[in-house]
């Protein structure tokens, strides 16, 4: 069939045309049915800046918390998301449940961090994004300046002129944009200099080997010193050990993101590591 039995996953890649079309079709109208049940959820997963250690942010991944088959990850249903056109809604519940968040934390008093949010392509280059996102900013009462928008460089290169137009909008309403998977597409860092952009986070698959493949060292030591020299925050993602964050502060990186500090967690058990995180530099100054 076209979804496995087990471990909440489904797979697209069948062998033939026909069984993938049914596959999508499958899981089209269970994105839709899970839309309307409300089965997605937001995990966070906090980022540390590597001067201070304190955390300087969090980073909103979505989870479809299916009924019987657990979480499912982004990875198996924001291709199709996209494909469909359904991505456009989605987004726009990630943008209203994020913002409902950082007004839930605030009145609780929880440290207030930035969020950062992914933006597909497909979200990014269609529809009205800069409208949607400055009516729901409007309507629950959130500062733009909360927010960061993570958008991969790939649609940035084809489209440069018109995903720079709409980069500045986002970034006229008060949002900061980092490019994420840094390193993975076509760009170049002079390139990057025309388009309105705050940061890049280093692509896992070059910090994975850092401290074992000379290749990535250079590699990221290169992208640590360029994107400093254009101004750029530099973070790196998919941090697991030690060494790797030591060769990374050691390297200049300004943050660190990765299972060695948090994985990404539901709101209430995040909440743990933002206080956690922000308390850090004044216990061990
Ligand atoms: P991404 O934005 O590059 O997110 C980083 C991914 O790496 C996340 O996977 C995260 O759980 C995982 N990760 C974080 N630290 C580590 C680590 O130390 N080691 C390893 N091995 N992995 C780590 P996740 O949550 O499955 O998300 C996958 C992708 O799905 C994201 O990549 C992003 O492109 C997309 N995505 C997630 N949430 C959304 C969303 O709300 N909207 C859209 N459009 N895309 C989303
Ligand atoms: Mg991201
Ligand atoms: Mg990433
Ligand atoms: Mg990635």
């Amino acid at each position: 069939s076209a979804k496995s039995g087990g471990g909440g996953t489904y797979h697209f890649f069948t062998k033939t045309m026909n069984e993938s079309a049914m596959a999508r079709l499958v899981i089209e109208n269970d994105l839709r049915e899970a839309l309307a049940k409300n089965q997605f959820e937001l995990h966070y997963q906090p980022k540390v800046d590597l001067k201070t250690d304190q955390i300087c942010g969090l980073e909103a991944l979505i989870r479809w918390k299916h009924p019987g088959r657990g979480y499912i990850s982004p990875m198996q249903f924001i291709p199709v998301a996209e494909e469909t056109g359904l991505i456009g809604k989605i987004g726009e519940w990630v943008f209203e449940e994020v913002c409902r968040q950082i007004g839930e934390w605030g009145a609780a008093n929880v440290p207030p961090v930035p969020i950062a949010i992914n933006v597909s392509p497909r979200q990014l280059m269609e529809g009205r994004i800069t409208q949607t996102i400055a009516r729901i900013l409007e309507q629950t009462n959130t500062p733009a300046a909360r927010i960061v928008l993570e958008v991969t460089e790939t649609v940035m290169m084809q489209e440069i002129k018109k995903s720079a137009t709409i980069l500045e909008e986002l970034r006229h309403l008060g949002l900061q944009i980092a490019v994420d998977d840094f390193g993975t597409g076509y760009s170049s860092l002079a390139y990057l200099k025309r388009l309105p952009i705050n940061s890049i986070k280093i692509d896992r698959s070059f910090v994975r080997d850092i401290t074992v493949d000379s290749d990535d060292a250079a590699i990221t030591r290169a992208i640590i010193i360029m994107g400093h020299n254009l101004g750029l925050q530099v973070v790196a993602e998919g941090v697991e050990t030690i060494e790797q964050m030591d060769f990374l502060r050691d390297s200049g990186c300004d943050e660190v993101q990765g299972f060695l500090i948090a994985t990404p967690l539901p709101a209430h058990e995040a909440v743990h590591h933002i206080i956690r995180l922000s308390a850090k530099a004044d216990i061990e100054p």
